[in-house]
């Protein structure tokens, strides 16, 4: 046995210290980065935060909604090859640019992957989710799809420490998704004492990717705007959200009405809810590691998305950066043990 003795931080542990700055209002901050990526040579422009592949959260309409903005959606994986058909068919190339097609590790993930990427060349991501990306199974995998798919962007994970990032790039990933044990429907961390806090997460392993040419995205744990910058700021190249997302017009959850309020259905993607929908239960020799909760429902996303983008403008704009791409170079973090004043309740 062996301790780590260095403290790892979470979003909550820290604050960004203000920096003088030339910029005179948010309007002039450019959320739009351009990325080359290392494997594919594929180029992309948007704002790299990505609707997470849930199944309350990153529908169809979902990622129609987000490319207005320019912002990502990974479509969850229980949608059919037929399905996918009748969206290609009713969306226009920035929608299919900016989905990413998500998929698990087996045999017939594989041909599915193949069926869907076949509907058309405007499909440029794939998503290749598991919960624990430290199994050597997902590295052959990588291997394979990289094989046949030369020209597409490949995200795989999730993973948490720099030597797995290297091996996911090494293994022909474009971009390592980052979190285990962050979500806000994940209970990974109670069932089996596994995970790294979220920020410490990013930091190492946007910097075992970049020293590679790979990129990073932190997927999970970020509870409002301020994390996202500090996702943004640790060196996160994309974020990804998943309950921030949730209880929208389009993230296509089931509405609940109870005493005179409307709220919608939001479950992790291992919980019993997504196993009794998806796999006809929770298998004997698991736990499951995801909650049920039920989200005041909040009508469409448009304002939430415009609100998180406002607030990344915002702290680019306090620490002096001109460009979402320079908000981790102007980044200093300090150490706190207070955030928000909740004196009047929670924002
Ligand atoms: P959030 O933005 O809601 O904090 O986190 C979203 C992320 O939580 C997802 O992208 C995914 O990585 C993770 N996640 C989703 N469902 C589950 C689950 O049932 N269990 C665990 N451990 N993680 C989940």
């Amino acid at each position: 046995m062996r301790i780590e003795q260095d403290l790892k931080l979470g979003f909550k542990d820290v604050l960004f210290r203000p920096k003088r700055s030339t910029l005179k209002s948010r309007s002039q901050v450019e959320l739009t980065r351009e990325f080359t990526f290392k494997h594919s040579g594929r180029q992309w422009s948007g704002v790299p935060i990505i609707a997470a592949n849930m199944d309350s959260v990153g529908s169809f309409d979902m990622a129609k909604a987000l490319a207005a903005h320019g912002v990502m959606t990974a479509i969850h994986k229980h949608y059919t090859v037929s399905d996918w058909a009748e969206f290609v068919k009713s969306s226009d190339a920035s929608v299919l640019n900016n989905a990413m097609v998500s998929t698990g590790t087996s045999e017939a993930d594989f041909q599915k992957t193949k069926d869907i990427m076949a509907l058309s060349d405007d499909l440029i991501f794939i998503c290749i989710d598991i919960a624990n990306g430290y199994s050597e199974h997902l590295v052959e995998y990588v291997q394979k799809v990289r094989e046949a798919f030369p020209d597409k962007v490949i995200s795989a994970g999730n993973v948490v420490t720099g030597d797995m990032v290297e091996e996911l790039i090494l293994a022909g990933a474009d971009i390592v998704k980052v979190g285990i044990g962050p979500g806000s429907v994940c209970t990974t961390r109670v069932k089996t004492g596994v995970g790294y806090p979220q920020l410490s997460a990013i930091i190492e392993c946007a910097d075992a990717a970049h020293g590679l040419g790979g990129r990073i995205i932190g997927d999970g744990g970020c509870s409002c705007a301020g994390d996202v910058s500090k996702a943004f700021g640790g060196g996160a190249d994309f974020v990804m959200l998943g309950g921030m997302l949730a209880g929208h017009t389009e993230s296509g959850g089931e509405v609940i009405e109870q005493d005179g309020k409307t709220f919608m259905k939001f479950y992790g993607m291992s919980s019993q809810s997504a196993m009794d929908k998806h796999s006809g239960g929770v298998a004997t020799y698991r736990a499951a590691e995801g909650k049920t909760v039920l989200l005041p429902f909040r009508g469409t996303v448009n304002n939430t998305i415009q609100d998180i983008m406002g607030g990344v403008r915002s702290t680019c704009t306090y620490v002096g950066a001109a460009q979402l791409k320079e908000l981790t170079k102007r980044t200093t973090f300090i150490r706190v043990q207070e955030q928000e004043n909740n004196v009047f309740g929670k924002e």
